[in-house]
């Protein structure tokens, strides 16, 4: 049975936010939250759960071995990451310990918060459970060569191993489909790209709005 507390509140104030890799959805996170939105981070939920005395270790330790848990009590992610990548079923049932994980402790701080929530979840469209849990689902969109340019700058990777990855993600029609509003965050300047956030915020969340 779902806790009193983790049943959602009806109201327009949950956002979805997702995009590919290199999108800008970070960036966008971070200006949803200079105005005044809580954002919930679902990808830090993760590293926390499975972090050193996290609490996911437990029953990762119980279903893969102590093993994969390393001296400091955490997750030795780049062992995971092998496993996973030869045995496509290691990566349904490591999601299966720690996804309903992740969707708890998002809505216990989703709860806490007061005013508008953002879950920030890269795989959002990937996930029908999180489609529900917000009433709105912004995208941030860019061309494949734009993302794979950023990612490359940012982490070092080299092109086949950031194109591979997007590869693994949803596809650009696919997030678009989905999505309330699309912020185009391509050919824009940062402050270019805050006038667009800053646009849709007030349009949605703005005095005239029905919040
Ligand atoms: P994501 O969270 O989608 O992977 P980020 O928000 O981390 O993407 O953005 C990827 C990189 O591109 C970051 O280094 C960010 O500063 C940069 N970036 C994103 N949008 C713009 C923009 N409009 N102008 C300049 N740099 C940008």
């Amino acid at each position: 049975m779902v806790p009193a507390d983790l049943i959602r509140r009806p109201g327009p104030d949950r956002l979805g936010l997702t995009g590919g890799i290199g999108s800008g959805k970070s960036t966008v996170g971070s200006m949803l939250v200079a105005l005044g939105a809580t954002l919930v981070d679902t990808d830090a939920i993760a590293r926390a759960l499975t972090g050193p005395s996290g609490r996911a270790m437990d029953a990762v330790a119980e279903a893969f071995g102590h093993g994969l848990v390393g001296a400091d009590g955490a997750l030795d992610r780049a062992r995971m990451r092998e496993i996973v990548f030869s045995d496509p079923s290691a990566k349904r049932r490591l999601e299966a310990i720690l996804h309903p994980m992740i969707g708890l402790e998002a809505m216990r701080q989703a709860n806490e918060a007061a005013g508008v929530v953002v879950f920030d979840v890269p795989l959002m469209t990937e996930s029908s459970h999180w489609r529900e849990r917000c009433d709105r689902l912004v995208v941030v969109d860019c061309p494949t060569d734009t993302q794979v340019r950023r990612v490359m700058a940012r982490s070092g990777w080299d092109e086949t191993q950031v194109r591979s990855v997007i590869a693994q993600q949803a596809t650009r029609e696919r997030r678009r489909a989905m999505a309330d509003a699309v912020i185009h965050n391509d050919g824009l300047s940062i402050d270019e790209l805050r006038l667009q956030v800053e646009r849709l915020w007030a349009h949605w969340f703005g005095h005239d709005s029905a919040l």
